[in-house]
């Protein structure tokens, strides 16, 4: 019999987690099956307990539910307690759910492994101040940036992260003008703009030379930001594709406790084209 795992969310016909997560069973050769479940916008919880019901054994969560992934799990790890944000539920015999927040530690593994780029003693922009830019935060600071800077087009909602990261280490915020001169070693576009295909108010010049420029959207295209970044003179362009696969085998590891192998699996969902 095997173990039933699943990606809950609104909508989620588009969602890559169910071949990802097939691909990491077969690769590991786990006796699982995981599937999509479509839940509706008022019935999270419900749709959750009927699955943890069934003899699920955990999920992934996605949009819009994260927030509410976070008040339902009965623990936290640390990472989803500063995320306030879960997107990987693991539930217990008792009936207890675990909640933790993979997305950090994906978009950590892509840069280092992936993209070889260090961290430690870089000059870091964020941009955004939502829920993403949150669950980034504390696997960022953890690296030891030399400056971890928060830019918003709302200053004050990147002003309050700054304050709840405080003691975990240094961060700048500012509207985007307000990095105008400075120039930064990586850039992360964590905001939804790329959804809108539009492009945060970033100045021009703000590249370091050698610089890595990272959107965690991902498409056929290039995302505005990362069209923006070209012009500017950077090479190292990289999308969302990769943190979308580390943020999925850091969920497979805590429920399984095996580590799948990513590249081949990146380089799958490139090939069709995502
Ligand atoms: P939220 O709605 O919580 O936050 C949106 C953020 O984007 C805010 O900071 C908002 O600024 C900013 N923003 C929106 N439009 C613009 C714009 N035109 N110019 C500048 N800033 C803008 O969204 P999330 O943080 O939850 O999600 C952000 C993105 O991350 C989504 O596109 C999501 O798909 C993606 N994502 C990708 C993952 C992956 O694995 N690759 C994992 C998780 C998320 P303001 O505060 O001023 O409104």
């Amino acid at each position: 019999m095997p173990d039933f795992y699943a990606v809950i969310g609104n909508p989620i016909h588009h969602s890559k987690s169910p071949i990802i997560h097939k691909e990491f069973a077969r690769q590991t050769h786990q006796n699982m099956q995981y599937e999509a479940i479509l839940a509706p916008l008022d019935g999270f919880e419900t749709a959750v307990k009927r699955f943890q019901q069934r003899g699920g054994k955990g999920m992934n969560v996605t949009l819009p539910f994260k927030l509410e992934a976070y008040v339902i799990s009965t623990r936290l790890t640390d990472r989803a307690n500063a995320a306030q944000a879960v997107n990987t539920l693991k539930f217990d015999e008792n009936h207890g759910i675990l909640g933790d927040n993979t997305d950090g530690a994906g978009l950590i593994r892509d840069i280092e492994v992936n993209q070889s780029v260090v961290i430690a003693d870089k000059s870091v922009l964020l941009m955004g101040a939502g829920g993403a830019a949150r669950g980034v935060i504390l696997p960022l600071l953890e690296q030891r940036p030399r400056i971890l800077a928060i830019a918003n087009r709302t200053k004050e909602k990147a002003q309050v992260l700054q304050e709840q990261f405080s003691s975990h280490g240094n961060i700048l915020t500012g509207h985007y003008q307000d990095f105008s001169g400075e120039r930064f070693d990586i850039i992360i576009n964590a905001t939804s703009a790329s959804l809108h295909d539009e492009l945060p108010p970033l100045p021009t010049g703000i590249f370091a030379e050698k610089s890595t420029a990272y959107d965690i959207m991902y498409g056929k295209e290039l995302t505005p930001f990362l069209r923006f970044a070209k012009q500017q003179g950077v090479s190292n362009l990289v999308d969302g594709i990769g943190m979308l696969v580390e943020q999925a085998a850091e969920s497979f590891f805590l429920w399984r406790g095996v580590r799948p192998e990513t590249r081949k699996v990146i380089e799958m969902l490139r090939k069709k084209g995502q």
